[in-house]
């Protein structure tokens, strides 16, 4: 008997071994194969967790997903049929920082061995873990990869195989790996999204903080929700532990006394793109100065956290999201930028450390900036989270897309949207937008030439659509998506990224002696605009100088005028549903 005690409390212990050997504490994170063979370790072990192959990447090898679930249950439908919420998490994006790969690692391996907390933690949630997102970066390994930081000993590098920035490419989705991750996000739907980063920016006394989802993208009941409820749980957690956490350290001034602000959520980020599809999306901050163990131990206990906090506040996370994408639906205008509202504050306490302009340099003997380890404080600083709208516009009912830009079409599906083709050539009154102005780098960036400063002006105008042309209704659960990527004017429209830049030039124009003779009989043809002409000849010195300024004047003022030059080929309908009805049905 007693035999047979010590036998089953030895299997007992065996059992509640970790089955993972994660070398953090020495500063180093494992490489890919490592990564790969230990979550099929945990997927051999564990009959309710599965590692399963999703999708490409650009150098070769797919995508993983790691899904654990109280059951042996992997199907995202059939779970969120069962009315689970979902939780993911990404890790190694940047593989420079890859504290949250081996968080993730330990947190599968905690999580998988205590059937109490399976049992606790995933009756109401499933959470799925990406293990490695940028392979191809994650397998460019080098202890010389990362220049502002000393640990881990090795790590991956920040491009992909494609040398993209992975945490740009979201919207734009040039990568294979973003294109998968699209994929995988849509039929995993996930409520509650973590992307795992670390950071070296400014000096303080946290391992960890956190980019939160941004409250003021977000419709009216989830906004109340993050703001209310989901950030100051999130924050109470971890300050009830062992690793405090703040929000990221974004300054407002070059000294965090002076204040931060809240992060703006741009979609082209991972945790932007989720509030896209009113996921609650975030990303940790880990504290590059810290060293890599608290780096991995913070992140870690966050997981933690957050898997709890999904799991506690499971209903309420669903029906938030049910009703925000309701009022998204249902809004008559869309912002399309924000500014920081700097009369709105709250106070928070800041463990920092003196700033110091002068430090002066060990290697050059100069004076720097930087901070003094030597005198931390603790102080009262003003923390400003609340963006206004600065530009909104009116919900059209649909967006028309021509054909002939079908690498926007193929992302509109990718990203489920609803959409239809016109059956027959068909003439229809829309709104088009010009664009005015713009303004491009000189050298590209992630691949493109991101238009800044967008100015447009609308018009009416009949425009013909031919059979196969693209109706999209923009009431649907993926308004914020569809309004985002189409609007040019938005922070990570289609047109920002180059989708459109060959509307940007002319295809016919006007030649300095080819156009005189139609131009003439323009003239004659237009006694009241020949006058106008005339007179501006006689006034204006320098017009009347300039031979190609005259025909120019002309030419824009003719019906050789090209409308199609700077012309948005996205059209808008503003008529309400009982009004399209009115229209041949196209559906
Ligand atoms: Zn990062």
């Amino acid at each position: 008997m007693l035999l047979l005690m010590i036998i089953s409390n030895l299997v007992l212990s065996a059992q509640n071994q970790p089955l993972l050997d994660l070398k953090y504490e020495q500063n180093y994170t494992p490489t890919y194969d490592e990564v790969i063979e230990m979550y099929q370790t945990l997927d051999a072990h564990y009959e309710n967790a599965r590692l399963i192959e999703k999708g490409q990447t650009d150098c070769g090898k797919p995508l993983h997903i790691f899904v654990i679930n109280d059951t042996p249950e992997f199907d995202p439908h059939k779970i969120r049929k069962a009315g689970k919420s979902v939780l993911l998490i990404n890790n190694g994006i940047h593989p420079g920082e890859p504290a949250g790969i081996d968080a993730s690692l330990w947190f599968a391996d905690d999580l998988l061995r205590d059937k109490e907390t399976v049992q606790k933690l995933l009756q109401k949630t499933a959470i799925v873990i990406i293990p490695v997102y940028n392979i191809g970066g994650h397998l460019h390994r080098s202890a010389f990869n990362r220049a502002n930081q000393t640990t881990p000993i090795e790590t991956g590098f920040r491009g992909n195989a494609a040398n993209l920035d992975l945490n740009r490419d979201f919207t734009k989705c040039d990568s294979e790996n973003a294109k998968s991750f699209t994929r995988i996000f849509h039929e995993w739907n996930p409520d509650v999204f973590l992307d795992t980063h670390t950071t070296n920016g400014s000096d303080h006394q946290y391992s960890i903080t956190l980019v939160g989802p941004q409250p003021d993208r977000f419709p009216p009941t989830q906004e109340k929700f993050i703001r209310e409820k989901m950030l100051p749980s999130l924050y109470q957690k971890m300050s009830n532990g062992e690793y405090e956490m703040i929000p990221y350290v974004n300054w407002v001034h070059n000294d965090p006394k002076l204040g931060i602000q809240m992060m703006e959520e741009f979609p082209r980020y991972s945790s932007g793109f989720a509030g896209l599809f009113h996921s609650y999306g975030m990303m940790t901050e880990n504290h590059v100065y810290k060293n890599y163990a608290d780096r991995v131990i913070s992140c870690n206990h966050f997981i933690w956290k957050l898997a709890e906090f999904t799991a506690e506040n499971s209903e309420e996370i669903i029906s938030t999201r049910k009703h925000g994408i309701a009022e998204s639906v249902g809004a008559e205008k869309y912002p399309l930028s924000f500014e920081l509202d700097t009369t709105q504050f709250s106070e928070m306490e800041f463990k920092g450390y003196e700033v110091d302009e002068k430090q002066v340099s060990k290697i050059t003997g100069l004076e720097r900036f930087g901070y003094d380890r030597n005198k931390p404080y603790i102080t009262k600083i003003k923390y400003f989270d609340v963006y206004n709208y600065a530009e909104t516009i009116n919900v059209p009912e649909y967006y028309i897309l021509p054909q002939a830009w079908d690498e926007v079409a193929e992302r509109l599906a990718l990203n489920n949207v609803e959409m239809y083709r016109f059956k027959t050539d068909t003439t229809l009154e829309v709104q088009v937008d010009y664009i005015e102005d713009f303004s491009s780098p000189e050298r590209p960036y992630n691949g493109h030439y991101f238009h800044s400063k967008v100015e447009t002006r609308s018009e009416v105008q009949k425009i013909k659509y031919f059979a196969g042309d693209f109706i999209i209704p923009v009431r649907q659960d993926k308004i914020k998506y569809i309004v985002e990527m189409l609007e040019p004017k938005a922070a990570d429209s289609f047109f920002r990224w180059n989708f459109f830049d060959s509307i940007l030039d002319n295809r016919e124009y006007f030649s300095s002696y080819g156009f005189e003779e139609n131009a003439l009989k323009y003239l004659e043809e237009h006694p009241e605009f020949k006058n106008e002409f005339l007179e501006k000849q006689r006034i204006d010195t320098a017009f009347a100088k300039n031979h190609r300024a005259q025909l120019a004047y002309i030419y824009h003022n003719s019906e050789w005028s090209e409308k199609t030059a700077r012309k948005y080929p996205v059209g808008k309908i503003f008529l309400s549903k009982s009004e399209m009805k009115l229209l041949p049905n196209q559906h």
